[in-house]
């Protein structure tokens, strides 16, 4: 049972041949049973118990949605009501959220399962999950690896079926990344698709939530629930969301396919080249074409990044000062020096990196070098994808440049470390939608995962892509050993 997929599951509930209450049980033993792999910070099982109970109770009045007691894991960046919201950090680890993100109401109001909060990178900074406060998650592919980042709990719980499908945040790359190194389905939307309101903000003009699934149908499925406009946040867009679902066959005859050459150049693994190149021709054979593209800022991304994504975050994690909520330090004299303790006390190495990094490119005298500067770049990066779009229909490449790497590799290297992202980051600067589906193996059995990006709004033509590539191939079915 816990191998079905979300469409799968949703016709067995309905039809009643199991019920929310049954399957719920289920994923909770599974979670307990692979606790090794740290996957989730937070499990709560009666709150999932009373919520399949409520499920199997609307799906016998008929009254149950697609998603109607379907257990789902959510990244722990989402506050949740009367539960505890820790965003893998120190500072957060006692917080208990007094409301819901709109993503978390959305999923209730729809009938799914709460099963717990995934493990992260702590406020989603990172690309391996190393810098949680509660410790590494495991990739289950192979436990001495990763499972990316900063949504490595979410894609080691989806991969290695420990929940049926999973949310995750992406601000570069942090749903697709994971989705690439644990072989799942991950999918960023357009910025502006999903609301912000309560997921605890990072770089506010890049975070952006998606699902991560088993395949581009649940993705669907789920997107179909989390999209739309919210008057809580400025920052979604008011447009009507299409059936996500009702559009996955349509033959892909004619799509054009464009290649960005800066892709493919140096830094990029070989299996993994092999394999996007193989995917590729699969691509062929279901009729679409592929044409060259350039993006020429590609290998600004990466450094305009690292100057705008802290530069918001110095910005939005000011509000961690000890007084309202969060870590306060045991020890101080004055109310400085509680503020400076309970911060240094409360943030890990890699969010003072960023604070550090963000207050500098912002102080008066560097601004306009740096972040002003950063923002141009940003602009241009956009500009080459639009340039690209007149030309094809969507962008394929890889999602990483390599598959999961080891634990504590690359931990002393943060500038190694950020280029794991190299391939993600623009879209997100962009604020186009961007996919990882499961593609192929290297010769250690680890997952690679294919990008495809698509112009704004586009959601509907990438999870087709994406559908008629997994009709197509079974790189999404396969289950690490032992899961
Ligand atoms: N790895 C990138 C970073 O550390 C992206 C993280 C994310 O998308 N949340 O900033």
């Amino acid at each position: 049972m816990h191998r079905k997929s979300v469409a799968e599951l949703s016709k067995a509930l309905n039809k009643k041949d199991i019920s929310s209450c049954e399957l719920t049980s289920v994923y909770l033993d599974r979670i307990q049973a692979h606790s090794e792999l740290n996957a989730f910070i937070t499990v709560d099982r009666e709150r999932a118990l009373k919520q399949a109970q409520e499920a199997d109770a609307r799906l016998k009045a008929g009254t149950g949605t697609a998603l109607t007691g379907i257990p789902i894991a959510q990244k722990d960046i989402f506050c949740t009501d009367g539960m505890l919201t820790t965003c893998a950090s120190r500072m957060l680890a006692n917080f208990v959220a007094p409301y819901d993100a709109t993503v978390i109401r959305k999923f209730g109001e729809a009938g799914s399962v709460l099963l717990g909060k995934t493990n992260m990178d702590e406020f989603a900074m990172g690309s391996s999950n190393e810098t949680s406060f509660f410790g590494p998650v495991r990739n289950p592919w192979d436990r001495r690896c990763v499972p990316g980042g900063s949504s490595g709990g979410s894609a080691a719980a989806v991969a290695a079926r420990l929940a049926v499908a999973a949310t995750g945040t992406d601000t570069g790359g942090s749903i697709r990344q994971p989705a690439a190194l644990t072989g799942i389905t991950g999918l960023k939307p357009s910025y502006g698709r999903v609301s912000r309101y309560g997921m605890i903000a990072f770089a506010s003009s890049l975070d952006q939530a998606g699902p991560m699934t088993r395949s581009a149908e649940d993705a669907a499925l789920l997107l179909n629930v989390m999209a739309g406009f919210d008057p809580l946040d400025s920052t979604s867009v008011d447009r009507p969301v299409p059936d996500y679902a009702s559009t996955l066959d349509r033959p892909l005859t004619g799509l054009r396919i464009g290649l960005p050459q800066e892709y493919f150049g140096e830094g990029l693994g070989t299996g993994v080249a092999v394999a996007i190149e193989s995917a590729l021709e699969e691509f062929r054979k279901l009729g679409a074409k592929i044409l060259e593209v350039s993006l020429p800022n590609s290998s600004l991304a990466i450094p305009c990044y690292y100057v705008l994504a802290p530069a918001e975050a110095s910005s939005n994690l000011a509000r961690y000062d000890g007084v309202r909520y969060g870590y306060r330090a045991p020890e101080y004299e004055d109310l400085w020096e509680m503020y400076a303790k309970s911060r240094a006390q409360g943030f890990g190495a890699e969010v003072k990196r960023r604070i550090m990094i963000g207050t500098y490119a912002l102080s008066a005298g560097y601004y306009d070098a740096y972040y002003l500067k950063a923002q141009k770049l940003r602009r241009l990066i956009s500009s080459d994808f639009d340039r690209a779009f007149e030309v094809c229909d969507v962008i394929m490449g890889p999602a990483a440049p390599s598959t999961a790497f080891e634990l504590g590799s690359k931990t002393d290297d943060p500038v190694a470390m950020y280029l794991s992202d190299i391939y993600t980051i623009s879209v997100n600067l962009a604020g186009l939608p961007g996919m990882s589906i499961p593609a192929g193996f290297d010769s250690n059995g680890r997952p690679i995962g294919l990008q495809i990006i698509g112009k704004y709004f586009d959601e509907a033509r990438l999870l087709n892509v994406a559908h008629k590539f997994q009709q197509a191939t079974d790189w999404h079915l396969r289950v690490p050993e032992g899961f």
